[in-house]
């Protein structure tokens, strides 16, 4: 039964997806931003992370005051960072969404050289990512932000901008992640897999999310909504991701927009 005629129509069938991840702390089994910062930082970048999680000051400013408290060369940096490991099971979880057609994109709101070093190391280069760029110019950290002037103004790259993207043309977005940077996200996506800080902070905004440990958890519910998908291609947005059946009342992507 797999001819190709059968497998495009199954593909067609299929109710369409994107799966949205957070990288520090989420793809990255540490916050690897925040340890190259401890590493090349002066005392004091700390402070500006404890305002950025008050709201006091935006991401893009808690960034841009970290790199300029730093002083490493790129390969001094690269060293680092290339100690950095990924979560064991982000791989297998990649290899089953390619294998089902379900894009998966890198949103972060760190910076996309280390982020980039990373991604070669595993061979994942080609996954598409959106993230603040850096340069490095002997041993200054320059970052800049691409796409600040489209985000909320909190953050350097809004998520909650590049998740709406996705969601445009009725595709289901799904967003994984672990932290305060994904905040706005979590307000855009229609299923939200959250642990850490992002957990807690879901809980206590009343968001309905998914608590999970690591991608073994992540792939186990992904496969059981598409193969529920596939049976009865009915919405992955209507699915109880813990049973796989369908849930009622569901708060709707606008209802918590405009909370
Ligand atoms: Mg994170
Ligand atoms: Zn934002």
């Amino acid at each position: 039964m797999n001819s190709p005629k059968h497998d495009k129509n199954k593909r067609l069938a299929r109710p369409h997806w994107a799966i949205l991840c957070d990288f520090d702390g989420t793809i990255s089994r540490k916050d690897v931003g925040n340890r190259m910062f401890a590493r090349f930082a002066r005392s004091g970048w700390k402070d500006t992370v404890e305002d950025w999680k008050a709201g006091l000051i935006s991401s893009r400013d808690c960034l841009t005051a970290e790199c300029s408290l730093a002083r490493a060369t790129a390969d001094q940096i690269a060293q680092f960072v290339l100690t950095q490991e990924i979560d064991p099971h982000f791989k297998r979880f990649l290899h089953f969404c390619r294998r089902q057609d379900i894009p998966v994109i890198i949103l972060s709101d760190g910076l996309d050289f280390y982020i980039d070093l990373i991604l070669k190391k595993y061979g994942l280069e080609t996954l598409p990512r959106f993230a603040n760029h850096l340069v490095i110019r002997g041993s200054r950290l320059l970052p800049s932000f691409p796409y600040f002037d489209q985000g909320c103004g909190s953050c350097g790259n809004c998520k909650g901008f590049h998740v709406r993207r996705y969601g445009q043309d009725g595709t289901t977005t799904v967003y994984i992640g672990d932290g305060y940077s994904d905040r706005c996200a979590v307000t855009a996506a229609d299923l939200i897999f959250a642990k850490g800080d992002l957990q807690r902070y879901c809980h206590q905004q009343g968001i309905e999310h998914v608590p999970y440990r690591d991608f073994g958890d992540v792939l186990r519910r992904i496969r059981l909504l598409v193969e529920g998908a596939d049976a009865e291609q009915r919405s992955l947005a209507d699915v109880d991701l813990n049973t796989g059946s369908r849930i009622r009342n569901r708060t709707s992507r606008s209802q918590r927009r405009n909370r």
